[in-house]
């Protein structure tokens, strides 16, 4: 574990690129929509893509003095956690898990936040790329929750570390236009992308639905689930209504919470 906290940005560098090529391949490979865009609009798509990670790493770094894991550690070292005990580290991930799960379905219930996490929805086509597709303030309110939760249940430096490794892996798995084998068994337990494909449909209650970004239960336990979109996966149209045809300017998606 202390190699993990340890050599943590290069594991998850590692991981990050190897899941993304991993799906890109899959993506070609064995895709589960066809593509219409010109490719000179993807490559304006996956451009502002990778920008809005990289302003949103910035932000994290200029404001917040230390990582989530190095707060864990903090917390750790002088006892400070608010209930005097810290979860293992399964349990602890499961946690962050159902915790998401809500943080996520909040930030479709309130106007404000609806307006930063619109941003996400307003892709006009789901891609591996999708899952990096955040409005930084988005990424900064999270940062801040995470931190509220590893002070108030104890979470280990390990427990955080794991999770976003694989919150990270599963976010660029389940945005994937992959045709995925089983889909059917694995989504007993697991997010797959046809679920997720659903909570990107333009059609408000399917929208509102399949919150989940790593187990599916959650769905299920909290009745906001849908097996599939009423128009198929292949007709079904994605994105929100106030943006047909998406928005794919780095400064569009950057200014969209603070316009209309
Ligand atoms: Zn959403």
């Amino acid at each position: 574990m202390n190699d993990l906290i340890a050599n943590e940005p290069q594991i998850r560098l590692f991981a990050f690129f190897s899941i993304l090529a991993i799906m890109i391949v899959w993506q070609v490979v064995k895709p589960r929509r066809a593509y219409q865009k010109p490719l000179q609009e993807k490559a304006k798509r996956w451009t502002s893509h990778a920008l809005m990670m990289v302003v949103s790493t910035l932000l994290i770094r200029l404001t917040l003095p230390f990582s989530a894991a190095a707060f864990a550690l903090y917390i750790a070292d002088n006892n400070l956690a608010l209930f005097g005990f810290s979860l293992p580290l399964i349990i602890g991930v499961i946690l962050l898990d159902c915790l998401i799960y809500w943080q996520h379905r909040i930030f479709h219930k309130v106007p404000i936040l609806w307006r930063l996490h619109r941003v996400h929805h307003s892709d006009e086509t789901l891609d591996v790329t999708s899952a990096i597709r955040f409005h930084p303030i988005e990424i900064f309110l999270s940062m801040l929750i995470k931190f509220v939760a590893i002070w108030m249940f104890g979470l280990s430096a390990a427990t955080v570390i794991i999770f976003e490794i694989i919150l990270n892996g599963m976010a660029m798995f389940n945005h994937s236009n992959a045709r995925i084998p089983a889909d059917n068994i694995l989504r007993l337990i697991f997010v797959t992308p046809d679920m997720h494909r659903v909570h990107h449909s333009v059609y408000g209650n399917e929208t509102n639905s399949n919150y989940g970004f790593n187990m599916s239960i959650w769905d299920r336990i909290f009745a906001s689930y849908i097996a599939q979109p009423k128009d198929g996966h292949d007709a079904m149209t994605i994105g929100l209504k106030e943006y047909p045809g998406g928005e794919s300017g780095l400064k569009g998606l950057l200014e969209m919470p603070f316009k209309r």
